[in-house]
């Protein structure tokens, strides 16, 4: 742990519950750097109340209809939207590594030399160039996560880290965490949990909460879906669901993928075994990223993908509640 401290979360005897870490300002390690695309505050839909959620660039999984691709690299990237350039030509002169060009008066951006220094950026006015990625120290997050404390105090708020995939940057996640801790906020986490278990571990004493996404129980068709196999995820969300943190499993309906009725009665009744389940939440698919991915020359292959009717979801919602369970849609 970054306390450096044994966590009483860890090795709690048989049948001893486990305590949530609330680590002494003073204790805390020096505040490690890490990668973020986003910090939204006044977030709804990332855990209880008034949040803000940490979005953490880099995921280890391929999900096709990924809401969220500018977090999928684990590196700083440039998004590039030719419809709003004006054509200035200031990039061109500034970029050291001759990515921008114009052939037959189109403005081509060669991206594969771009080495995501931010010059080019910085000159454009127009914002058709934007830098997706900021590295920041967990002290300057916290300090942004702080500025909504009265918000999350009377709503029951606080942080959530999102991404992307919060595990991917451990020790930043940890020192995220602890922080916020330390200064009484209730924190979450979102993920899909894909890592070895030693890394789930050692994260858990300092959240309040996990929301874990399953999407499909064959792993088969799981690694088509996502890029891997599901076994470890499953493994996983096994020992996640003995933990004292309650936990939200959440499967995002993608047509094609899982939404009929199979899948959801198969991944509810899974969840249904997980004994600190607080609910099971589908999340209907969009493809409002579509220009991301454009912006991001990344092959979106959702393109075309109808969201789930609100008839439908509720639906696999019925068919989710047949196990038992409580069961929302967002
Ligand atoms: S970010 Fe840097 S390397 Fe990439 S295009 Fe802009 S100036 Fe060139
Ligand atoms: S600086 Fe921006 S607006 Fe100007 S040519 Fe480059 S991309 Fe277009």
């Amino acid at each position: 742990m970054m306390t450096g401290q044994k966590s009483k979360g860890q090795g709690a005897a048989e049948g001893e519950v486990p305590q949530p870490v609330i680590p002494h300002p003073s204790s805390l390690s020096p505040s490690p750097r890490g990668l973020v695309t986003n910090i939204q505050r006044f977030s709804i839909h990332d855990g209880p109340g008034i949040r803000t959620t940490v979005f953490m660039k880099g995921c280890n999984l391929r999900c096709f209809w990924c809401h969220n691709p500018e977090t999928l690299s684990p590196k700083v990237e440039v998004q590039w939207f030719p419809e709003r350039c004006i054509g200035c030509g200031a990039c061109l002169e500034r970029c050291p590594h001759g990515c921008h060009e114009v052939v037959d008066g189109v403005h081509v951006f060669h991206r594969e030399r771009c080495v995501a220094c931010g010059a080019c950026v910085e000159t454009c006015y127009a914002q058709a160039l934007v830098l997706v990625g900021e590295e920041q120290t967990a002290d300057e997050v916290v300090e942004v996560v702080l500025r909504d404390r009265p918000f999350y105090e009377t709503s029951g708020g606080g942080v959530t880290l999102s991404g992307g995939e919060p595990l991917m940057q451990p020790e930043f996640s940890r020192a995220i965490l602890a922080r916020c801790r330390a200064e009484g906020l209730h924190t979450a986490i979102e993920t899909a949990a894909h890592y070895p278990w030693e890394r789930i571990e050692e994260i858990l004493p300092l959240v309040d909460l996990v929301m874990l996404d399953i999407k499909l129980l064959d792993s088969a068709r799981h690694r088509e879906a996502t890029g891997v196999p599901n076994e470890r995820i499953l493994a996983n969300a096994r020992r996640l669901g003995r933990q004292p943190q309650p936990l939200i499993v959440r499967t995002p309906i993608v047509p094609g993928v899982n939404d009929i009725p199979e899948d959801v009665a198969a991944i509810a009744a899974f969840a249904a075994t997980l004994p600190n389940l607080l609910y099971y939440e589908l999340l209907p698919f969009h493809g409002m990223a579509a220009g991301k991915y454009d912006s991001l020359a990344i092959d979106y292959r959702a393109r075309g993908l109808s969201t789930p009717s609100a008839d439908h979801l509720e639906a696999l919602c019925e068919v989710a509640r047949s196990q038992g369970i409580e069961v929302r849609h967002g």
